[in-house]
């Protein structure tokens, strides 16, 4: 039985792909080598006034592969990589993938103590980094961690070096007990990576989220899982080598990891990168590129709005547009058309579907909920098998509101080294998302709601307890609650309620800069407000929902 029998209204949003979901490649480096031996000289990826074709790209990740190797690297080991989108970060991927690892993204945003949970609990014995943020960041850490070898890059290699407003400033910088990852790739360059033996179901990323409980979890994304999400974006959105990709997603996340560079592996479309997102310089690369396709945050789409000087003309390619990750306002959507003349395509999903599971047909526009006014988020891609249920897990009927049960070839297969929050949160290989909506007559899907305490500042999103657990640390803190409030820009962002120690002072001032210096900066409160008394149920369970309102 097809997933068309089942849902028969799905057939009538599909652009004509057969139903059948089995993987195209065995993994996503078999993905890889069909690209680079059908377009070997065609860009993969373009950074500023650099490219990279694609057999390039397989020799410079050979090189890569070679040399982990070389360092007595075994498959099965992590390689962290903690860089912004830069080119390094894709050799890094691939070449992680060639000597049979597994990649482990970091957010560049991380402060010391972030890095440190992560290296600790993936075990990283590789780390690959920008020199900056090895100054920064990482130097002061890494001697409690299991990382062996440490390889830096700087933001200008790769590059011919003519100066851009985004790289002004940046130099090199010298990092002791580092290996440079340019000199690494030339002396490997030409030895033979070892022969690959990564099937379906190995994992080919650690891609950290708190999910629905709990602190960062790293979800286990498969080679399967990428590419068939890979496939998602090429015959279910609608992409293939013509297009080029302006990738604005940071490429930490799964949304950058596989809308931008899993699309490009398997499609042969070049990826643009966006070292960091500089709305002007979005718009001006986008029209000079010719860029057709993108995926982020609504704040992405917002930025690109504002940027001084926007013009309609510089985003005439740029039609096939997805906003994932967070809450899409209607009326953004509409304003963007008015600047750009392109509507903006809702696209849903989480970490642990490795990227979207639902999306708005490219030729569709999404409805909205009367009642909510929320954009639907689309409607199931193939091969996906959603629910709605309650809280005995009961299926409910079109209309009614529940949780969102996801399962398909998308759903990674757990957390690393973490077997109770895998049960918990994907019992049977189903994934509870924490997410709750609807389901339309019609077909289409709605989120209006969450059960999970995660906050979403414009996709970024926030585990109140960690932040909770960096305000204990303050010596006049005697209790602290952190939930997400309205933000007009970001959607939501981080407010704290905090209580003092008798005798104690603090100002809220003094407690954002306290918490600023220990947190990535997305993450940290914006808001202190000093209670009394943090309101709890008898039980002793914070309030949450009652200082949301305050
Ligand atoms: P992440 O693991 O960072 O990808 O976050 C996934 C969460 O982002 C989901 O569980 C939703 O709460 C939220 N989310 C993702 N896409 C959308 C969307 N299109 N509309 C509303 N919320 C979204």
């Amino acid at each position: 039985m097809s997933v068309y029998d089942e849902r028969p209204w799905l057939a009538r949003y599909d652009p004509g792909q057969p139903a059948d979901v089995e993987p195209e490649f065995g993994d996503a480096l078999a993905m890889f080598a069909a690209t680079v031996a059908r377009a070997p000289e065609a860009d993969a990826i373009r950074y500023f006034d650099g490219r990279i074709g694609f057999a390039e790209l397989d020799r410079l990740t050979d090189a890569f592969a070679a040399g982990l190797v070389a360092e007595g690297f075994a498959a099965g080991e992590r390689v962290a990589i903690f860089t912004q989108n830069v080119p390094q970060f894709v050799i890094a991927q691939i070449g992680t993938w060639k000597a049979g690892g597994i990649a482990v993204p970091v957010n560049p945003m991380y402060k010391g103590r972030e890095l440190a949970g992560l290296l600790a609990d993936s075990g990283a014995s590789v780390l690959v980094c920008l020199q900056s943020l090895h100054r920064d960041v990482a130097a002061g850490v890494l001697p409690g961690s299991a990382v062996r070898t440490v390889l830096t890059t700087s933001e200008l290699d790769l590059h011919s070096g003519t100066a851009t407003d985004v790289l002004a400033g940046v130099t090199r910088i010298d990092c002791p007990g580092t290996i440079d990852l340019l000199e690494f790739l030339h002396r490997h360059r030409g030895a033979t990576p070892p022969a690959a033996t990564t099937g379906p179901d190995d994992v080919a990323f650690l891609t950290y989220t708190s999910g629905t409980t709990g602190p960062p979890k790293g979800a286990m994304a498969t080679h399967r899982n990428v590419v068939f999400n890979a496939r998602t974006y090429r015959d279910w959105i609608g992409l293939d080598a013509g297009d080029v990709v302006l990738g604005v997603a940071p490429l930490f996340h799964i949304t950058g990891l596989v809308g931008h560079v899993a699309v490009t592996l398997l499609t042969g479309a070049p990826l643009v990168l966006m070292y960091r997102l500089d709305p002007a310089l979005a718009l001006r690369t986008a029209e000079r590129e010719r860029a057709t396709f993108t995926v982020g945050s609504i704040t992405v789409f917002i930025a690109l709005m504002n940027a001084p000087g926007a013009q309609r003309s510089q985003l005439a390619t740029l039609r096939k547009i997805y906003s994932g990750g967070a809450p899409i306002p209607p009326s953004t959507v509409h304003a963007f058309r008015e600047t750009f003349g392109h509507y903006i395509h809702n696209i849903y999903g989480l970490t642990e579907t490795t990227s979207p599971s639902h999306a708005v047909p490219l030729h569709a526009e999404a409805p909205v909920d009367d009642a909510s006014g929320a954009l639907s988020v689309g409607v199931p891609v193939y091969g996906t098998v959603v629910r709605i249920i309650d809280e005995d897990g009961a299926d409910l009927a079109p209309g009614e509101v529940g949780e969102l049960v996801t399962a398909g070839p998308q759903v990674v297969a757990g957390y690393w080294e973490k077997p109770e929050e895998t049960a918990r949160a994907l019992p049977g290989g189903v994934l509870h998302t924490g997410d709750v909506g609807y389901m339309d007559a019609d077909g289409w899907f709605y989120i209006v709601d969450r059960k999970k305490d995660q906050i979403n500042a414009g996709g970024y999103k926030i585990w109140p307890r960690e932040v909770e657990d960096v305000l204990y640390e303050h010596p006049a803190v005697r209790e602290a609650a952190v939930v997400g409030v309205p933000d007009e820009y970001r959607g939501e962002t981080v407010k704290a309620f905090v209580s003092l120690r008798a005798d104690a002072t603090a100002t809220p001032a003094e407690l954002i800069a306290f918490a600023g210096e220990r947190m990535a900066a997305y993450k940290y409160p914006r808001q202190v407000e000093i209670l009394d008394e943090i309101p709890k149920t008898a039980s002793g369970k914070v309030l949450r929902r009652e200082l949301r309102g305050r």
